[in-house]
């Protein structure tokens, strides 16, 4: 299972969400960054923002 924590983006976020692949983590994070971080623009640098902090559970503290 793979895992994002808006936090380690957005400091003091507390969202996070778990997918199997890390397509689904990014188009569920692209979605949250619209609605709950009024990003109406996802740039490719904020795409590679996300994957960089996508860490398998395992691994997460
Ligand atoms: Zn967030």
């Amino acid at each position: 299972m793979r895992l994002f924590e808006c936090g380690s983006l957005v400091p003091g976020c507390e969202w996070h969400t778990r997918a199997d692949n890390d397509a689904e983590i990014v188009r569920r994070v692209v979605e949250h960054m619209r609605v709950t971080h009024g990003e109406t623009t996802i740039r490719e640098n904020m795409i590679n923002n996300i994957k960089v902090r996508i860490v398998d559970e395992s691994k997460a503290a």
